[in-house]
C-alpha cells in the first residue's frame, strides 16, 4: 500500500481500477440524468420532409421576377399538401410546419402579401429557399443523434423522441453503500445524547451520490471492531462502498484494520492534499472502497474530488473529471505549502467579464457551512505558496451551481 500519495497518484490508482457497470434498456421517459450506453442514430431525416417555416404562401420564386406580383390560390395547404404539386404560376396557403407543396420552393409570410380578388399580391422580392425548412435539416438518416457516454438532458431526450427512440440503452445506476462510523454519530432523526452528533456525512454523501448518478443507502456502524463486521457483511453486494469516518490514526480507527480482516487490498492511504488528508482507496473483492476522512467538509471534498469522477468513470461517461476554469483571487488565502488545497470559493464574473474567486472564508474542515456557502473548490497545487490577492488559481464548480 502507497502511503501519503499526490492528488494525481490517486486519481491514477482509482481509474486504473475502475470498469464501466454493465447496461439496462429503459423507457426515454424514464431516461432523463442517464448515460447512454449505446450511441443512437437517426433512422431517418429529421424533419422528415420540407416545410414552412413561416405562416404565409407557398410558391416558386421565379414566379415572382417583379414585385408587386399576383399570383391564384390554387389550395389550402394541409398534410395533404406532401403530396399535391403547385401549379405553375400559382401559390398555396401555407401554416408553419406545413409540409411544402411538390414544386413550391419558397414561402412569403402573411406580412408580407396583400389577398386581392385576383389572388395573393406579393409585396416583396422573393429568393429560392426563403422560409423553408428542407428535409433531414436537423438529422440527416443515419446522423449520430447522442453519443454513447452522453447523460441524457431533457433537450437530449427531446432529439431522441423526435428521432422515435421509445426506449435507450443506459449504464446501470451505481449502488453505493455509505457505511457511516463514530461511537459518537447517531442518525440524524434522533437527538444525540450529551457528547454525541447527530449524522451529516450519511445524508450528504447520499445526495452527493444521487447528483453523480448513483443510488445511495446509509448503514449506521459504531467504532467497534464486531459492530464495523457486522455492518460490512450485508454490504458487499454493492457496486461501491464509501465509509465515513475512521479512516485516521486514532485509538477508535478501526475500520481500515476491520476492512483488511475482511480481505480488503488498500492501494493508498493519505493523500497529500488538505482537507482530506486521509483519504484512503482500496479494493474489497471487486468492491472498489472509498475511505473518506469524517470532518463533513474533508467527507464532501474527497466525494467531489474522487468519488464522483469514480461514478462517472463506472458510467461510462465520456467527461469522467469536472472541467477546472482559470479564475482571479479576490481574497488572499492561507495554504500548506506541499499540500494540494481545496479551499471552498464562491466564483462570480467580473464586470470586465472574467472570472473571479473568493474564499468562503474560515476553512476548517469541520465548517460543513463553508460548504453550503460555496459554488465552487478553488485548487492551489501543492508546489504553491500563499497565493495573494490578484493570484491565478482554477476552479471547479459543486453540483448545483449556477
Ligand atoms: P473521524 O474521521 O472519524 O476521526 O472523524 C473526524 C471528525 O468528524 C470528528 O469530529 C467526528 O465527530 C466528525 N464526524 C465523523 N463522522 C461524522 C458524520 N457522519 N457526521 C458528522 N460529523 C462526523
Ligand atoms: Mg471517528
Amino acid at each position: 500500500m502507497l502511503d501519503f500519495v499526490s492528488v494525481d497518484q490517486a486519481h491514477a490508482h482509482i481509474h486504473s481500477t475502475l470498469q464501466a457497470l454493465p447496461t439496462e434498456v429503459v423507457p426515454l421517459t424514464d431516461a432523463l440524468g442517464r448515460t447512454l450506453a449505446a450511441a443512437v442514430t437517426s433512422p431517418g431525416p429529421l424533419p422528415p420532409f420540407c416545410n414552412a417555416a413561416m405562416d404565409g404562401v407557398a410558391l416558386r420564386a421565379a414566379d415572382v421576377p417583379d414585385v408587386p406580383t399576383t399570383l391564384p390560390l390554387a389550395f389550402e395547404g394541409s398534410i395533404a399538401t406532401l403530396e399535391r404539386p403547385l401549379p405553375a404560376g400559382a401559390c398555396a396557403r401555407i401554416t408553419t410546419g406545413q409540409p411544402l407543396p411538390p414544386g413550391a420552393d419558397a414561402v412569403v409570410p402573411v406580412e408580407r402579401i396583400k389577398e386581392t380578388d385576383a389572388g395573393v399580391r406579393v409585396m416583396r422580392a422573393v429568393t429560392e429557399g426563403q422560409h423553408v425548412r428542407p428535409a433531414g435539416e436537423n438529422m440527416a438518416a443515419g446522423d449520430t443523434i447522442i453519443g454513447s457516454g452522453q447523460v441524457l438532458t431533457p433537450a437530449a431526450v427531446s432529439l431522441l423522441a423526435a428521432a422515435g427512440a421509445a426506449e435507450v440503452t443506459v449504464r446501470q445506476r451505481p449502488q453505493v453503500a455509505i457505511l457511516v462510523t463514530g461511537d459518537e454519530i447517531v442518525p440524524h432523526t434522533q437527538t444525540p445524547p450529551p457528547g454525541a452528533i447527530r449524522d451529516s456525512n450519511g445524508p450528504d454523501l447520499q445526495g452527493r451520490v444521487q447528483m453523480a448518478g448513483g443510488e445511495a443507502y446509509v448503514v449506521h456502524a459504531g467504532d467497534r471492531r464486531r459492530a464495523l463486521r457486522q455492518a460490512l457483511a450485508s454490504l458487499r453486494s454493492a457496486d461501491v462502498l464509501v465509509v465515513s469516518g475512521g479512516m485516521s490514526v486514532g485509538r477508535d480507527d478501526l475500520v481500515r484494520e476491520v476492512l483488511a480482516a475482511m480481505g480488503t487490498t488498500w492501494h493508498f492511504h493519505r493523500v497529500r492534499q488538505r482537507p482530506g488528508k486521509p483519504m484512503t482507496f482500496g479494493h474489497w473483492g471487486a468492491v472498489p472502497v472509498f475511505g473518506l476522512p469524517g470532518n463533513p467538509v474533508s467527507s464532501a471534498v474527497c466525494f467531489e474530488v474522487y468519488g464522483r469522477p469514480a461514478l462517472a468513470q463506472m458510467l461510462g461517461r465520456q467527461t469522467i473529471h469536472p472541467p477546472r476554469h482559470p479564475a482571479t483571487l479576490t481574497t488572499p488565502l492561507r495554504v500548506i505549502h506541499g499540500l494540494h488545497y481545496f479551499a471552498r470559493g464562491v466564483a462570480t464574473v467580473s464586470e470586465e467579464g472574467r472570472l473571479q474567486v473568493r474564499s468562503t472564508g474560515a476553512q476548517g474542515s469541520s465548517l460543513s457551512r463553508s460548504m453550503w456557502e460555496a459554488n465552487c473548490l478553488i485548487h492551489v497545487e501543492e508546489a504553491r505558496t500563499n497565493p495573494p490577492t490578484g493570484a491565478p488559481v482554477t476552479i471547479q464548480w459543486l453540483p448545483g451551481a449556477p
